[in-house]
């Protein structure tokens, strides 16, 4: 599949909205699902203001940036009500800047950085909800814990009074076949079921961050609550 972003007009991100929106809808059905069940993230980086105001006046408003820096820079600009989702490699050095613009990190990798995000949220008078990512292909190029340490982490973050886990994300490989990554979403699942079960305080485990544009529908498929797209609404991303 290849998506134009050469027209750059809003017609277009609506377009694309409305398609993965379609594509949301049948997933859910063949699952027996509501849509209510899942949320779209429409992944904004290295995207320009114009095309996630687009967005926006289609109707969205949970966008996912995975840099810091880009999410300081445009949430000023644009309207009050969009809710940001930090969902790239988090350095604790930037925490700081994070608490009380995001509403909720997705990739919470080790104890040291929950830790940081659970101390400047209490700083700020926040809790935050987090996710533990973990790296369920254990590909080299991915962060996130292995899905034998994430019950631990979650275990050992569980006493931190600044966040709340709420459950689990993934990051699967790229591929042009969906269906192989579909072991991985299965597996993710598990693995939120078998940590849900020991009932942690403080633990909750319903969510699912999982799926992107070439696989969303198969993560639905096997219980995604939260899917992150990018291409699929707003074009192929040119990184300069
Ligand atoms: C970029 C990114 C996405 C979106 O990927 P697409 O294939 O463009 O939909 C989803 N999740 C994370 C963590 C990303 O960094």
């Amino acid at each position: 599949m290849t998506y134009s972003n050469q027209k750059g007009s809003g017609a277009l991100v609506r377009e694309n909205i409305e398609s993965v929106e379609e594509r949301i809808r049948s997933a859910c059905r063949r699952a027996g699902r509501d849509r209510s069940e899942v949320s779209l993230i429409c992944v904004t980086k290295t995207k320009p203001e114009e095309m996630l105001r687009e967005a926006y006046e289609a109707g969205q408003r949970d966008f996912g940036e995975n840099k810091v820096q880009e999410i300081c820079r445009k949430k000023p600009n644009l309207p009050d009500d969009i809710r940001w989702h930090m969902i790239g490699h988090l350095q604790r050095n930037k925490v700081r800047q994070l608490i009380g613009r995001a509403v909720m990190i997705h990739s919470v990798d080790s104890l040291r950085l929950a830790e940081t995000i659970s101390e400047e949220a209490l700083k700020a008078g926040i809790v935050i909800p987090v996710l533990i990512e973990v790296n369920m292909a254990d590909e080299e190029s991915k962060f996130g814990v292995s899905p034998n340490e994430a019950p631990t982490l979650v275990k050992d973050a569980s006493a931190l009074s600044g966040i709340k886990i709420e459950g689990l994300m993934t990051i699967a490989p790229y591929t042009e076949d969906p269906e192989s990554n579909r072991p991985y979403f299965a597996g993710l699942r598990e693995l939120a079921v078998d940590i849900g079960q020991k009932c942690i305080d403080n633990v909750s485990m319903s969510v699912l961050s999982m799926g992107m544009t070439g696989d969303f529908e198969v993560a639905i498929e096997e219980g995604a609550t939260h899917i992150r797209v990018g291409t699929g609404i707003f074009g192929e991303r040119i990184y300069s």
